[in-house]
């Protein structure tokens, strides 16, 4: 139904595959943490395109080696090699510690990658029987919308309609050591997790369970893949969250703020014992590694780095954590979050509250049905987020 006289949001409604459900303002410019729509109002983004934008809009840095790149060599495709993706390889070598890094585009992408680069570890490496692999992930998880990746959601709405679903994976619910244990054979490849779950309303494990779970999977000589997509790259406050808990994957999955909030990027990293399972003809992608996108990943780690904003993340967000925490309402089920990754769980839905935030000047999003997620971007300033924070604590407490 079309409630709004903008013709852009007509056009979407009209045309657009009804996969969304998107607030009603259409944007038309961005800049650091400010976001502008079609009639001049301006907005602060306390989404960050799901941290996509961890760097900011248009960050000049990441803009300016896009125009450099672009007026160079956009796409080679990996038949040939360009004098980018070298490059990019080699910063996130040094970020991760690993030997190898697969690009991909999408976060999706990546996590199909890792799943191929385990299963694929499980039958050359481990001597897993033909076809008999298993990866063990988690209850509440998102690791993306692919066919294979929804087969292993614990969230029927994802996979309504969309069987044969792909076999091979084991649920375990999320936080339970004790059944993680209990689900590991000895056909186990790969347990796959996100340090804090994103979609699922950043819901964070028990304090030790990373640990526990990685060395588990050590006793086991199974792999243990971090899918960082949301929570890596500085969000947490950490430049990855598996730091929290002192852990080093065997597997990093990264993605969204790679691309510097524009362009897609994603990459899987991991040391050649594993990665080194792909030959030429596996595994590939026509985008991937492209120097358009190496060239803006190399930006984009630069900002993180130079602008220390894993540190930023972690000290305004403990800030701003603690000042949510004490904020008097009765519709106020929980606060929780690690850096500038915080939820705020009612126990109402949060869709009205996002409407009441979206005309206080604040664009968040509503994440199942009763959580409001709160992730600026990390270049965010203190007063800026003051801002955001007195708007936040009228909205929820004058109910
Ligand atoms: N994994 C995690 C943890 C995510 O949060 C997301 C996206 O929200 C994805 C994977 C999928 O990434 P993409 O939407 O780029 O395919």
């Amino acid at each position: 139904d079309i409630t709004h006289n903008s013709e852009a949001l007509r056009l979407e409604q009209t045309y657009g595959a009804k996969n969304y459900n998107p607030l009603p303002v259409v944007l038309v410019k961005g800049e650091g943490v400010w976001v502008w729509d079609e009639d001049g109002n301006r907005y602060l983004d306390m989404l960050s395109a799901y941290s996509a934008l961890n760097q900011g809009h248009r960050h000049p840095k990441i803009i300016a080696a896009l125009k450099d790149q672009a007026d160079r060599i956009t796409l080679t495709s990996r038949a040939f090699y360009n004098d980018k993706l070298g490059i990019m390889y080699e910063r996130l070598a040094k970020l991760t510690g690993k030997d190898m890094i697969l690009p991909m585009n999408t976060g999706a992408e990546a996590v199909e990658t890792a799943i191929k680069a385990a299963r694929r570890w499980a039958y050359d490496i481990k001597h897993v029987p033909a076809n008999q692999a298993e990866i063990i992930v988690c209850s509440g998880n998102f690791h993306g919308r692919t066919t294979t990746i929804i087969s292993f959601s614990s969230d029927a709405e994802y996979q309504r309609g969309f069987g044969p679903l792909t076999p091979g994976f084991r649920i375990v619910p999320y936080g339970d050591i004790e059944a993680l244990r209990q689900a590991v054979t000895p056909n186990t490849a790969a347990f796959l997790v996100e340090p804090i779950q994103g979609e699922a309303g950043i819901v964070l494990p028990p304090v030790g369970y990373l640990r526990e779970a990685y060395e588990l999977c050590k006793e086991h000589n199974v792999l243990f893949i971090a899918d960082e997509i949301q929570t890596g790259l500085g969000r947490t406050g950490k430049m990855f969250a598996c730091e929290w808990e002192q852990i080093v994957p065997d597997m990093y999955i990264i993605g969204k703020a790679l691309g510097g909030g524009v362009f897609p990027v994603s990459a899987v990293a991991a040391d050649q014992d594993i990665l080194g399972v792909f030959e030429p003809g596996s595994h590939g992608s026509t985008f991937g590694g492209n120097p358009l996108g190496a060239a803006v990943a190399i930006a984009a780690l630069d900002v993180l780095e130079e602008e220390g904003l894993a540190e930023r993340s972690r000290i305004l967000g403990a800030a701003f954590l603690e000042r949510l925490s004490a904020v008097e309402s009765p519709i106020i089920k929980e606060v929780r979050g690690r850096g500038l990754f915080v939820g705020v769980e009612l126990t109402t839905k949060a869709r009205p509250y996002c409407e009441r935030l979206k005309q206080e000047g604040l664009l968040c999003k509503e994440t199942h049905e009763n959580t409001i997620r709160f992730a600026p971007p990390l270049i965010i300033s203190q007063e800026d987020l003051d801002w955001a924070f007195e708007r936040i604590a009228r909205v929820l407490s004058e109910v």
